[in-house]
């Protein structure tokens, strides 16, 4: 038995009768990290003697010894938190985030944080403020982001899974090009207190796993209502066996044609239509369908995404987190001087981009009429849910580009998540399955989107095509 390989299920099962000891698990998972993370660079910060000492205590809960990895923009209290950016380094925070004080409940164990591009703004990690994050099927290519760490530790056998967070598509297209399971829930479904802003009303914590059931396994520890943040929606945590029973057989499924024109990889088609073609063995009915306002959404995301980053991120001002310029005339100075430094290129970009959005005389220009756009975008889903069960598209328009591709120009970036913005608009729940290579042995993803807080849907459809199909179980060489 590779420990490395183990399935969260796997996993647990082994440890809860007794075949396999926690801290075994914990040291072998941390052995191969020293090998392989040089070449792959996941982790910001990995925490032997923490992960030790939790494998040693676990009992019980039912992630008890199952080594995560936690994406570095999720607090941790008492351990540093970067974002993957200058500006926090140092940061510890005094408190732990929902998740991780839930996760912390069901025994789990934390191996380290994993990078990502710098407070979540990108597509490859190449935005992080300290290093590029290698794709473990081919290390000349960037793992997706932003929660590139978090995918690329699960396809190396860092992990047994990780934590991510996904604002316009950060968990499902990083899990897209690193051949394994995404899922952002739907906006409420998980707490984001102690989540680091980027978009508020985009934001959403999920899992990154190998097999759509370890993402619902996940997904039953940290969901629920939490009081500590007003936008949590006042459910119940959910039941990983309830979130795979669906009947699939007889689901009507929506083939949006806006999903499958031009800038599509035609290798990535293929791929996609054949996973389509599985779940009709499965005895679902395909149909085309019309999300008409589809061209619209990188330009709103653009728009919501920046004039919210640029008030959440007005806080690193040098005086509460993280770090501080050494050399200033006065507090003005202080502030110009820490934002100029600790910041990165994407980041600072972003603040004028939002901050411009919303200034006066621009406000009902460009914010405004965002979010007017944005609710033409949910209601274009409303419709095609009444007839469908859930949507099936690509993850993303091609799979995994080359290191430095996209960086000159920030426009190709954004077009990355073209797939995978919409769902975060508005508000639902989708998943990233692993649905084929192409000639160059690189992953593509499977993405199906569900109706809001209709994560079953979702999981039992990926659940039962992982049930008929293989592609998850492949590992690249490393
Ligand atoms: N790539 C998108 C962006 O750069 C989405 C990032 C995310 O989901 N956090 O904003």
């Amino acid at each position: 038995m590779d420990l490395c390989w183990l399935t969260v299920k796997e996993a647990r099962e082994a440890l809860a009768g007794g075949e396999l000891d926690a801290r075994e698990l914990t040291q072998a998972i941390l052995d191969r990290i020293q090998r392989v993370d040089p070449q792959v660079k996941a982790y910001i910060n990995v925490f032997p003697r923490v992960a030790l000492e939790m494998a040693e205590r676990a009992n019980g809960g039912p992630l008890a010894g199952v080594p995560l990895a936690i994406k570095d923009v999720i607090c941790v209290k008492g351990l540093e938190t970067t974002c993957a950016s200058k500006i926090l380094r140092g940061f510890k925070p005094p408190y732990d985030a929902t998740v991780i004080e839930r996760l912390g409940e069901a025994g789990y164990v934390l191996l380290g944080k994993v990078n990502m591009d710098e407070f979540a703004m990108g597509s490859s990690t190449e935005n992080s403020g300290f290093f590029t994050t290698h794709n473990p099927w081919d290390l000349e290519r960037v793992p997706g982001g932003s929660s590139g760490g978090s995918a690329a530790a699960v396809a190396a056998g860092e992990c047994l899974a990780s934590l991510g967070s996904d604002t316009g598509g950060s968990i499902r297209q990083p899990a897209s090009f690193c051949g394994v399971v995404g899922l952002k829930p739907t906006y409420g479904r998980v707490s984001r207190f102690g989540l680091v802003a980027f978009a508020s009303s985009l934001d959403q914590i999920g899992p990154i796993t190998r097999t759509v059931e370890d993402a619902a396994l996940i997904l039953e520890v940290i969901s629920g209502h939490d009081p500590r943040d007003s936008t949590s929606a006042p459910y119940p945590p959910l039941k990983a066996r309830e979130l795979l029973s669906r009947e699939v057989k007889g689901m009507v499924l929506g083939l949006p044609k806006e999903y499958f024109g031009e800038g599509l990889d035609p290798q990535v088609r293929e791929s996609v239509m054949e996973a389509a073609k599985v779940l009709e063995g499965l005895g679902c009915r395909v149909e085309e369908v019309s999300l008409p306002h589809s061209p619209y959404a990188v330009a709103t995301y653009y728009l919501v995404a920046t004039a919210e980053a640029s008030s959440n991120l007005a806080r690193y001002d040098g005086v509460k987190y993280g770090y501080r310029a050494p050399d200033y005339k006065d507090l003005f100075d202080m502030y110009v001087k820490t934002r100029s430094q600790g910041f990165g290129t994407e980041v600072k970009r972003r603040i004028m981009l939002g901050t411009y959005a919303l200034s006066a005389g621009y406000y009902d220009a460009y914010y405004l009429k965002a979010q007017k756009v944005r609710t033409l975008i949910k209601r274009d889903f409303e419709e095609v849910f009444e007839t469908c069960d859930a949507i099936v598209t690509p993850t993303s328009p091609t799979p995994a580009f080359r290191m430095g591709e996209r960086l000159a120009d920030p426009l190709t970036m954004y077009l990355s998540d073209i797939y995978t913005i919409s769902v975060n608009l508005a508000g639902i729940p989708a998943v990233s399955v692993p649905c084929g290579f192409t000639r160059e042995g690189l992953p593509v993803g499977l993405q199906i989107m569900g109706k809001a807080f209709d994560e079953a849907t979702i999981l039992s459809l990926g659940h039962a095509y992982q049930g008929v199909t293989d592609w998850h179980k492949r590992r690249p060489s490393l």
